[in-house]
């Protein structure tokens, strides 16, 4: 593997919400060689991370992967050294004999990618290969390793977020350890497989839905085995609705067989809901989609919108900051009226609606996961924030996803809805934020925050939104996996210490793996 010191010494995420003092910024790449096949390559890079972690654990500098740098929490920081993974992009179609005989897909249905591959590059090539990811997040410049490690979502209502197409890890945890992990309950894999990438197998439902979502702190995330599913197009459709009783209970139920206006019965595979916070008409942008069976003869949506209609809050609002760098609520009002214009009949691949990579502009995000029965109420306590401590320069949006096997994943509700808050990076922007979160506690309701974006939470909080038993499942599974007080200090950051997410279980031990 190829590394690539580039003698940085403070580091920025992708929207500059943060920065931090660091030891170095290196560049890994694998090693291309006319005699190297993809697969040695691989391989290659896998002995890469073992020696870096070797030099890491001689000289005790943390180190953390870097997916695209997208996170506005500084859940990938680390004072120590970062690593740029996004040129660790390779990919790989499953033959039929890596598959485990009890596996009940078929081969066809799996692809493993090297950590750094962006969601905009699979989609990409599993287009080419009549595939689609099932979902992801609206944005696509994400990797597949970031994207997972926060439990990234799109509105996949029954489907779920993005650990939920994952059932298998490689993950890379000491200078002479790497594994393979799966589900004891989902076997997917052959020892053929796990020969070729001369690592070891573990069969454990706890500590792969543990790593499932673990923002850097199980090891470096090497592949990942995704379940794909056939192309297939999404029959979109935007209304404007108004947010009035029947609306609400829509909302708060998710009944489509008794839904409110022009909503048919069927039950849409995307279900989201925009929020313009300055109109005074109540309305509500309600936009489905669903799923149909590809075919070649469809208008494709990217020619016909300025502005894609997969675009999520964060694109949309970058676009406009950039062009007016200050706060305009009158322009992000009108630009909201502009886009959000009713359509029907919009057809196009996963890839192609959800499209964009562009990260423009001074945004922040926060958004928390919630039961569906609570979504009135929050929606009631933006809007109460917003007169008190707003108004915010901005937009706030609903989706909905099922609920996570990840045991952190935020989306924990059964099913979750994600009640997300993007506006200009300001400090009225940071007091609406504080308000808002003081305010879910005034009023008690539940919810767990979204890891890769602005949050406000603790051991405690995390406790009362997860249980303090899962917290200590998640602690033991990665006691057992990595076993060492020394690899768990250099897999630490600052902020999983702030979470007291850093404890070592004294008795986390005893279940080591040999
Ligand atoms: C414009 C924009 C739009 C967004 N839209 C959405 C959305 O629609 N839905 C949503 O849920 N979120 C959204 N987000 C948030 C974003 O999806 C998450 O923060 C995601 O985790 C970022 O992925 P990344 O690849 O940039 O990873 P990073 O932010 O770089 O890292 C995230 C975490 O993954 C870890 N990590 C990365 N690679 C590895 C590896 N190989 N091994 C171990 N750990 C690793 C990092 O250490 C870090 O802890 C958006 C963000 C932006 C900027």
């Amino acid at each position: 593997m190829k590394k690539i010191n580039r003698n940085i010494r403070e580091w920025k995420n992708i929207h500059q919400t943060f920065s931090q003092t660091i030891e170095n910024y290196t560049d890994l790449a694998n090693e291309y060689a006319s005699n190297l096949t993809p697969l040695k390559m691989y391989n290659e890079s896998t002995e890469g991370f073992m020696q870096l972690i070797d030099s890491h654990l001689q000289s005790n500098i943390p180190l953390r992967v870097l997916g695209g740098e997208w996170s506005w929490s500084k859940v990938a920081a680390s004072s120590g050294i970062l690593l740029n993974s996004k040129p660790l992009n390779l990919s790989f179609g499953i033959g039929i004999n890596s598959v485990s005989s009890s596996y009940l897909k078929t081969f066809q249905d799996l692809y493993f990618v090297q950590c750094g591959t962006s969601i905009r590059e699979l989609n990409d090539r599993l287009r080419i290969i009549g595939r689609s990811l099932p979902t992801s997040g609206a944005s696509n410049g994400q990797t597949i390793a970031g994207a997972l490690s926060t439990g990234t979502h799109g509105a996949a209502l029954d489907f779920g977020s993005v650990p939920e197409f994952v059932v298998g890890l490689h993950i890379v945890v000491d200078k002479d350890r790497h594994y393979y992990i799966e589900r004891e309950s989902y076997p997917v894999v052959s020892g053929r497989f796990t020969n070729q990438l001369k690592t070891e197998v573990i069969k454990d439902d706890e500590l792969f839905n543990a790593a499932l979502v673990s923002f850097g702190a199980f090891g470096i995330i090497h592949g990942v085995m995704i379940e794909t599913q056939p192309l297939f197009l999404y029959e979109s459709r935007l209304d404007i609705m108004n947010y009035d009783n029947n609306l609400k209970t829509l909302l708060s139920a998710l009944d489509f067989t008794h839904s409110a206006g022009t909503i048919p019965s069927e039950r849409p595979y995307h279900f989201q809901v925009v929020f313009n916070p300055y109109a005074a008409t109540n309305n509500a942008y309600v936009s489905r989609m669903y799923k149909r069976p590809y075919n070649n003869s469809y208008n494709r949506i990217a020619s016909d919108f300025e502005w894609n209609i997969g675009e999520d809050g964060p694109a949309f609002l970058g676009k406009i900051f950039d062009i007016f760098p200050g706060p305009v609520p009158s322009v992000v009002d009108s630009l909201l009226r502009a886009k959000y214009q009713p359509y029907d009949n919009k057809f196009g691949t996963h890839g192609e609606i959800f499209s964009n990579t562009s990260t423009n502009g001074k945004v922040l995000s926060l958004a928390i996961g919630v039961p569906v029965t609570e979504v009135n109420r929050v929606l009631e306590l933006i809007k109460i924030t917003n007169r008190t401590h707003g108004p915010i320069n901005g937009l706030y949006a609903l989706r909905y996803v099922a609920k996570s096997s990840a045991t952190l994943g935020f989306s924990k509700y059964d099913p979750t809805a994600i009640i997300e808050i993007d506006g200009f990076n300001s400090n009225t922007m940071y007091h609406f934020y504080t308000a808002f979160v003081n305010g879910l506690e005034t009023e008690n309701i539940e919810h767990c925050f979204h890891w890769g974006k602005v949050l406000y939470t603790n051991r405690q909080k995390l406790e009362k939104s997860y249980g303090s038993d899962v917290i200590k499942q998640w602690l033991k599974a990665r006691k057992k996996l990595l076993q060492k007080d020394e690899l768990m200090a250099i897999f630490t950051n600052d902020l999983m210490k702030s979470w007291g997410l850093d404890e070592i279980l004294i008795d986390g031990g005893e279940d080591v793996i040999t």
